[in-house]
């Protein structure tokens, strides 16, 4: 089935509030292109250099999301273009991203990545630590930081009570965390091809998928 197509059935299945981030990492930019011209605008991806490749190939409009781990020594190579980081896990992270966007005269918006899956990956933050720094205020010595809301990854199992377990902390997060923020902290970023009907049950409002519109990925190829 041709991208076009496997895109309309995705976006088919979406409710109103639910934005579609089209997850492309890996793929190439005359691939992105199909999705482009099928009107897709927003786009997934999960390394700085790659995203920072493509966005020199393709076109301007494209809004791009960073959803992959940033290092600090990263920041500037995605700062001058990016949209939306859903990848913010750390103290330095905040700090590095504040800085660049300063350097280049940008506000851009954040979300606070969570660690709620039951499994090794580590990225995200502890919930308690994440609640400490934004209880310390630190968020207002960020004026180039728009913080949008949370952004987390369900556990990778067949149990489905483990997966909604884990998208609903995330909501309850959101929640939690809503009143350190302004009306424009509206965002939860959860759902993956595999699970992100689930996560709409659970409120999500941006789904990140990659599989289900391109195809598997290849990576051996790289
Ligand atoms: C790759 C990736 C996705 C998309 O995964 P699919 O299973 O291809 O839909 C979503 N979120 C993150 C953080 C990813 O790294």
């Amino acid at each position: 089935m041709s991208i076009a197509s496997q895109l309309a059935q995705v976006k088919a299945t979406l409710p109103a509030g639910v934005e579609l981030i089209a997850v492309s990492k890996t793929h190439p930019s005359e691939v992105v292109m199909e999705a482009y011209e099928a009107g897709q605008r927003v786009f997934g991806e999960n390394r700085p250099q790659e995203m920072a490749q493509k966005y020199e190939q393709l076109p301007k409009d494209i809004e791009w999301h960073l959803i992959g781990h940033l290092q600090t020594n990263k920041v500037k190579m995605v700062v001058p273009f990016v949209k939306m980081i859903h990848s913010v896990d750390s103290p330095r992270l905040v700090e590095a991203i504040q800085k660049g966007a300063e350097a280049v005269g940008r506000t851009i918006d954040i979300l606070l990545e969570i660690h709620v899956a039951d499994e090794e990956s580590k990225t995200g933050w502890e919930w308690a630590e994440l609640l400490e720094y934004v209880r310390s205020g630190a968020f207002a010595r960020m004026p180039n930081l728009r913080v949008r809301g949370v952004m987390g990854v369900a556990t990778n199992t067949e149990d489905e009570e483990t997966v909604r377990g884990d998208f609903a902390r995330l909501h309850q997060y959101k929640e939690e965390l809503a009143s350190s923020f302004g009306p424009e902290f509206d965002t939860l970023s959860m759902g993956m091809s595999h699970d992100y009907s689930l996560a709409i049950e659970y409120g999500a409002t941006m789904v990140r998928i990659g599989s289900l519109i391109f195809g598997a990925r290849d990576y051996s190829k790289k």
